[in-house]
């Protein structure tokens, strides 16, 4: 048999099993109560929801901060029961929006360009993913959560642990109106026993607390707030909360530089502009983080702290959606996304009962075409989420016009969709070279060993 002929029968064969799917009645009745996503064509773009920028006069914006974080998940013995321990890198930058301006008529970015960007910082985390155990005798769900308070117990930046941060952004204290004395955990970490009060006042030096029931009095740690031990199972493991922490970590480390430049002067950190991976939500079981961070942007919004922050999109469901629909926006211009469109051309739902990002995103999507056209899908700080999502207005992103500006100053070549802050952060952090993953799998075994 020849390969013609092989690969004829195969098309025939493929073909005839389709033909028999859409002629099978009962799926037929399937697909008519099923619906998808509109075809391009037919997308029309409401034009109460199209502005033209008005980019300001001046900026104040002077320095860009960009956050990134990869990881990469390695198996640390041959054979059977596998262990898996996943490493994180992060990565922050500072970068000075002269040293951009220099850059900016450059194709892409070179190793010269890259040394003039300063203060990289990196920082690494290692998560047991699968059958780890540490000396002790403790079980996997308790050393996956040590793993994670004990990364956040470093010290970070300004040489101040993270856990400061997510204590102050937790109990409100940079509100001294308004501090919140207690905040309700869904379920302790050890014994189960649902809504436990963690007292602000009653918080151990080390960040944690004693459980509330008298039969189990285990600890519990600041970071258990985020939940991910939920996802954590002694058996299966922990692969199911990596992107969750890694959004998690991203996130504290933006917040962790926001809070610090409060405390060096008022109104330093409104030269800033904050560039997130991926949009401004918390998602899966970290959701109930959204919350307390609408309090937060809300709060610094009406002082002089205010916050320019932007969540950028590389890729997903928006930027396809984005690239589709790009020759329908002109240069310059905005769409604000809101439910009818979300869910008419972007995801599969109904408008009428879907609120998108209801209870995960703090920020408001849109759609951004530069004047040198390129197409970006953009997060920025919302007060309220649900009413962006229903009825957005331009009045509801918080300083776009000066985020966007500085964006579309910030465009890269390396990556489609991507800008020079988050390219460079990606490009020095990344785990995925051969060189790096065998440093890694060395570590690994090494580590383990000990
Ligand atoms: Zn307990």
């Amino acid at each position: 048999m020849t390969d013609y002929s092989r690969n004829g029968k195969f098309e025939r064969e493929s073909r005839t099993s389709h033909s028999y799917i859409i002629r099978d009645e009962e799926v037929q009745a399937y697909l008519n109560n099923c619906t998808i996503p509109a075809s391009t064509r037919n997308v029309e773009l409401n034009t109460a929801l199209k502005y033209t920028v008005d980019y300001p006069e001046g900026n104040s914006i002077e320095h860009i901060i960009a956050v990134d974080g990869e990881n990469t998940t390695l198996p640390i013995n041959e054979g059977f029961p596998s262990s898996l321990l996943t490493f994180f890198q992060f990565g922050s930058i500072v970068i000075e929006i002269k040293d951009l301006q220099d850059m900016e008529k450059k194709p892409f970015v070179s190793p010269e360009d890259i040394k003039k960007l300063k203060e990289i910082k990196r920082e690494k985390l290692v998560l047991p993913t699968k059958n780890i155990s540490l000396v002790g005798g403790m079980d996997f769900k308790t050393v996956v959560r040590t793993a994670i308070q004990d990364f956040f117990r470093k010290d970070h930046a300004w040489n101040s642990p993270m856990l400061e941060t997510v204590y102050w952004f937790l109990f409100e204290t940079y509100n001294p109106a308004a501090v919140k004395p207690v905040h309700m955990l869904s379920q302790c970490p050890q014994c189960g026993t649902r809504d436990i009060p963690l007292e602000r006042d009653k918080m151990r030096p080390e960040y944690s607390w004693a459980c509330t029931h008298h039969l189990c009095r285990k600890e519990i740690f600041l970071t258990d707030v985020f939940k991910l031990f939920e996802r954590v199972d002694n058996e299966t493991g922990a692969e199911a909360i990596v992107s969750m922490l890694r959004g998690v970590v991203e996130t504290f480390l933006i917040l962790h530089a926001i809070r610090q430049l409060i405390d060096i002067e008022e109104g330093l950190v409104s030269q800033f502009l904050f560039v997130k991976d991926g949009p401004l939500s918390f998602s899966g079981e970290t959701a109930p983080m959204q919350l307390p961070m609408l309090k937060l942007l809300s709060y610094l919004s009406k002082t002089n702290n205010r916050i320019n922050l932007v969540g950028v999109e590389a890729g997903g469901s928006f930027v396809e959606h984005a690239k589709q629909i790009r020759d329908k926006i002109k240069p310059g211009e905005v769409f604000l996304l809101n439910n009818a469109h979300i869910y008419r051309y972007v995801l599969v739902g109904d408008s009428k009962s879907q609120r998108y990002g209801e209870s995960t995103y703090y920020g408001g999507k849109i759609i951004y075409k530069s004047l040198d056209e390129r197409i970006y899908v953009l997060t920025l700080p919302v007060d309220n989420p649900v009413t962006y999502y229903s009825v957005p207005e331009l009045k509801d992103l918080k300083n776009l016009q000066e985020v966007l500006f500085s964006v579309a100053r910030l465009r890269c070549d390396i990556y489609e969709n991507a800008l020079i802050p988050i390219a460079v952060v990606n490009k020095m952090i990344s785990l995925s070279t051969q060189a790096g993953t065998k440093i890694l799998e060395k570590f690994a075994k090494k580590t383990v060993q000990k």
